[in-house]
């Protein structure tokens, strides 16, 4: 048996094109777009390039975009400010800091001056609440959860009454995406177990799967023997495991990546699986273009 490819790249993508046309239709009716703001401070490279595709990806689909980048020693005092003047701007409905923030910058304290209504990572502490609420309550679902549970729904996998367990315990994606399979409503219901490196027996909760999420960051770590046959396996892990020449220019050289499921054994296996790259990955952006665009929808009151 091979399993059915659950393509990050194909499903975010037409939920790209869904953004594009309520975008269109909005900027028609209301004279207005979305507005993205995201601050980078320093010059990480990854940050850079994180930053780059957000912004590209915001452009592409007519949003207002910003790039504010900052310099390395910028003060937290300045920093909050600069929120403050984002949080205040109305044509702004997400404000995005890219992540790390240099040493002398405390963390939480900036991600929890952003205003909650324009926090469309779902990471400041009224989200979280929010999402653990569930049904209408949530706002603005952390974007790496929001693409798993998209991916879920829309390759028809049904999670009413699912075994569902979660490999992993992050703030960012093992503990939300539990916290969603959970609650009651689309792309829900399931009964949900959450495993980690605690965990006693991980082989036999995972057997018990019928959809398994693998969030731990260790290549390999989900053996095909752990899967239950006809599951949906869900591999969030992205590990760098070497280097190879780009297939665009040989002289450059780019980074091979892996996930937490050994895919080749588990596909024969898995009733569908999300391969890596290709998977969950682009679902991430996407989900944060459709908070920014749901955070716009509830300031106009049509969400
Ligand atoms: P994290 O903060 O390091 O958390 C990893 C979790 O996995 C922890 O709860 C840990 O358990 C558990 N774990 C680690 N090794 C384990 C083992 N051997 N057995 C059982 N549980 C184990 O990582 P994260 O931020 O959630 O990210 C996880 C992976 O997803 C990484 O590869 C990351 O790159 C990837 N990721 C991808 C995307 C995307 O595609 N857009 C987004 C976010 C993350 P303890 O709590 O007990 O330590």
């Amino acid at each position: 048996m091979t399993a059915k490819l659950i393509k990050g790249t194909e499903i975010g993508e037409q939920i790209l094109k869904e953004i594009t046309a309520e975008v269109a239709e909005i900027k028609g009716k209301y004279g207005i777009v979305p507005g993205l703001v995201t601050i980078l401070v320093g010059s990480n490279p990854a940050s850079i390039s994180y930053v780059t595709l957000k912004i590209k990806t915001a452009h592409r689909l007519g949003f207002k975009e910003i790039q504010d980048n900052q310099p390395v020693d910028i003060s937290e005092k300045n920093l909050l400010a600069l929120i403050d003047t984002y949080n205040k701007d109305n044509s702004i409905h997400g404000i995005l800091v890219q992540l790390p923030l240099p040493k002398h910058i405390d963390e939480k304290k900036v991600l929890n001056a952003i205003d909650p209504d324009k926090d469309v990572d779902g990471f400041h502490p009224v989200n979280v609440g929010r999402l653990m609420i569930g049904g209408e309550e949530v706002k603005f679902p952390p974007c790496t959860p929001a693409g798993i549970q998209e991916l879920i729904v829309r390759s028809g996998i049904e999670t009413s009454g699912a075994e569902a367990v979660v490999v992993g315990r992050s703030n960012i994606v093992g503990k939300p995406i539990a916290n969603m399979l959970f609650q009651k409503g689309r792309g829900a219901d399931a009964t949900v177990t959450v495993v980690h490196t605690r965990t006693k027996n991980m082989a036999e909760h995972c057997k018990r799967a019928d959809i398994l999420v693998v969030a731990a960051g260790v290549p390999g770590l989900v053996k095909p023997e752990w899967i239950k046959p006809g599951a949906c396996v869900i591999d969030v892990g992205v590990n760098r495991i070497g280097e190879k020449p780009s297939k665009d220019d040989p002289k450059k050289m780019v980074p091979i990546l892996k996930g937490d499921v050994d895919f080749e054994a588990a596909k024969e296996i898995a009733g569908s699986i999300t391969p890596v790259p290709g998977g969950v990955g682009p679902m991430t952006i996407t989900m944060l273009m459709k908070n920014t665009l749901k955070s716009l929808k509830f300031k106009l009151g049509i969400q």
